[in-house]
């Protein structure tokens, strides 16, 4: 999902593809060689036509693999609601709904807002922006929430395209005026992937929480309940760390928790409230000494054999981790031509764990094949490292108070898995009590987080109805810590708990 600095993760080409193992026939092989231009001709990029010889239609059976991209854990598909031991607070026991008349309230308001939220998520979805760069949806989503009554800051803290849109309700009752108004936070991210647009569907993710701030808001004046929304729009998660720039600009101190929530090509009417896993970017450049590739070979020192020899070692040390960590990278360059043997290579690497102290680890491994494959060709390199993420730490308590709203409308609520992928959120679950689930919403096999067939998915009406059910159970959580002193109670020591682990 996400990286540091500018780095991503997950495209695939949507090239014509043919399937591998279809031979060509002698005679068009022939005739391929025989029209083979002459060194001097050689195009400095592929025409179409030598893209054709790849691959066309449709892949072979066995590169179907369930659609179940997103765990990491095994016992995926389980469907046991709420294995996890319930927390021993009897008022957010499971099966209990709070207040009714509240969830009326929220689910209400949240029917009433559905096209107009609907038309906000195509509007973004159609207009895809990489991260720092969501100028046009950073416009669009802070008009919608100042048109709604929201306190807008644009440009948040200094950060171009954040925002803050902020709502506060003092009521006038008795317990109102003995209790400090507590603070909760929504963040909705707005980030899109180069070239496959929001194929980790963002577009949902901001639109829901711009839904859960407004349900919060409609339930506090209805029923006179003192609280604070903060609602942040959080740049670049897919990449540069919006969230961990915020965090570290003071955007998050005022809350007493933060919620919010991720679709992803899970089973159909689930959700998760596992862990991610934390990661960190590594980008290594390797610089030789570029000579004529045959006239004179032993001048140079070749840093696209460096970048061979790193990646060959770290495929080899994935045999030696653990299954639940991965390493995984891209080699780049410039001016290369097979006549000139390259003097500079650049490899873009992403190193994540279940912990951060695990990835600590990790990266050293990866940093040590870096350094062998410089030294084995006489390169020299730099290594540089990007934003880090931390491991996602879900709140239970908030998390089961979310579970029994969805479970309402048919969603499965698992507690235990999470996604093999990271986010900047993390951070966030390090610094204050925190919930976000990850939804399943309904893809083909294979289309998963990151593919073209994921953005069709997040423009789809059920994308779009499993948001809203998560909009309310979000919501119903969001409400519940400002109006209940003990549950917030409850919210504050599970944290504590979970940050002595
Ligand atoms: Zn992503
Ligand atoms: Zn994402």
């Amino acid at each position: 999902m996400m990286s540091g600095s500018d780095v991503q993760a997950g495209c695939f080409p949507v090239a014509r593809l043919r399937p591998f193992w279809r031979r060509r026939s002698s005679a068009q092989s022939q005739s391929r060689v025989q029209e083979a231009p002459r060194i001097a001709e050689i195009p400095t990029a592929p025409t179409v036509d030598a893209a054709e010889v790849v691959r066309d239609g449709e892949l072979p059976p066995y590169a179907h693999f369930a659609n179940a991209g997103l765990y990491y854990e095994p016992g995926a598909h389980k469907t046991d609601v709420h294995s996890e031991k319930p927390p021993a607070y009897a008022a957010h026991a499971l099966g209990d709904l709070f207040r009714a008349d509240v969830m009326k309230t929220i689910e209400d308001k949240i029917d009433e807002l559905d096209p107009e939220l609907r038309e906000l998520s195509l509007d973004i979805l159609h207009h895809p922006e990489l991260g720092w760069e969501e100028r046009r949806t950073h416009d669009k989503l802070t008009k919608f929430m100042s048109t709604h009554g929201f306190d807008v800051i644009p440009h948040y803290l200094g950060l171009e395209t954040a925002w803050s849109a902020v709502y506060t309700y003092k009521s006038t009752s008795a317990k109102a005026l003995k209790e400090k108004p507590r603070v909760i936070g929504v963040n909705s991210e707005m980030d899109a992937l180069p070239g496959i647009g929001h194929a980790c569907g963002h577009n949902l993710i901001a639109i829901a929480g711009v839904g859960v701030a407004l349900a919060i808001k409609a339930a506090l004046e209805k029923h006179d309940v003192s609280g604070k929304v903060i609602l942040l729009g959080t740049p670049a998660e897919e990449g540069g760390g919006g969230k961990i720039s915020l965090l570290k600009r003071g955007a998050y101190k005022e809350m007493d928790a933060c919620i919010m929530c991720h679709p992803s090509a899970t089973p159909v009417d689930h959700a998760y409230l596992g862990p991610s896993l934390a990661s960190q970017p590594i980008d290594v450049e390797f610089f030789g000494h570029g000579a004529h590739a045959a006239w004179a070979p032993w001048e140079a020192q070749n840093a696209l054999d460096a970048a061979f020899l790193a990646y060959s070692s770290i495929s080899v040390l994935r045999q030696q981790i653990k299954p639940t960590h991965r390493v995984h990278g891209i080699v780049s360059g410039k001016d290369w031509a097979p006549n000139i043997i390259p003097d500079y290579s650049k490899m873009r690497w992403i190193v994540r764990a279940p912990t951060w102290s695990e990835v600590e680890i990790l990266r050293d491994r990866v940093k040590a094949c870096f350094e062998a494959a410089a030294h084995a060709t006489g390169c020299k390199l730099t290594i540089t490292e990007g934003v880090g993420y931390k491991d996602l730490r879900q709140n239970n308590i908030l998390g089961h108070q979310y579970a029994n709203v969805v479970a309402r409308y048919g969603v499965t609520t698992v507690f235990e898995e999470g996604m093999a992928a990271s986010t900047d959120f993390g951070d966030v679950t390090y610094a204050l009590p925190a919930l976000h689930p990850g939804y399943s919403i309904p893809t083909v096999p294979n289309g998963a987080n990151h593919t073209p067939q994921f953005t069709e998915a997040a423009g789809k009406a059920e994308a779009h109805k499993s948001t809203l059910i998560t909009i309310k159970g979000l919501a119903m959580a969001g409400f519940r810590l400002l109006d209940d002193s003990a549950f917030a109670g409850e919210v504050r020591k599970a944290w504590e708990e979970q940050m002595k682990e």
